[in-house]
């Protein structure tokens, strides 16, 4: 077993070399999220985006729309990664 620290967690990306596609227009959003069920570094990605308050495109699952949401639903959350990953950033993934 070998770990991913934080800062490669995008080697196990789902959508590694297709970026461009979690981008869409806001119809798409939804469709496109399924991508992201069943990606081993989910809550990585989810995490990242919330803890830097990225505002476009489909992180972890959820649209821009749903991060502001739950953003504002906690504003008492000082890091979504220890929140999501109990504080570990790194995965763990079968060598
Ligand atoms: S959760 Fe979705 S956007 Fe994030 S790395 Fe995985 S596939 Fe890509």
């Amino acid at each position: 077993m070998s770990v991913i620290t934080h800062a490669d967690w995008t080697i196990d990306a789902k959508c590694r070399g297709m970026e461009d596609a979690l981008f869409p227009e806001a119809s798409e959003q939804k469709r496109v999220r399924q991508l992201c069920m069943g990606c081993p570094v989910r809550m990585n990605c989810l995490s990242e985006a919330l803890d830097n308050r990225i505002e476009w495109g489909v992180w972890g699952g959820m649209t821009e729309r749903e991060r502001r949401q739950l953003l504002r639903q906690r504003p008492d959350v000082s890091s979504w990664a220890d929140l999501l990953m109990g504080g570990q950033r790194s995965v763990e993934r079968a060598a």
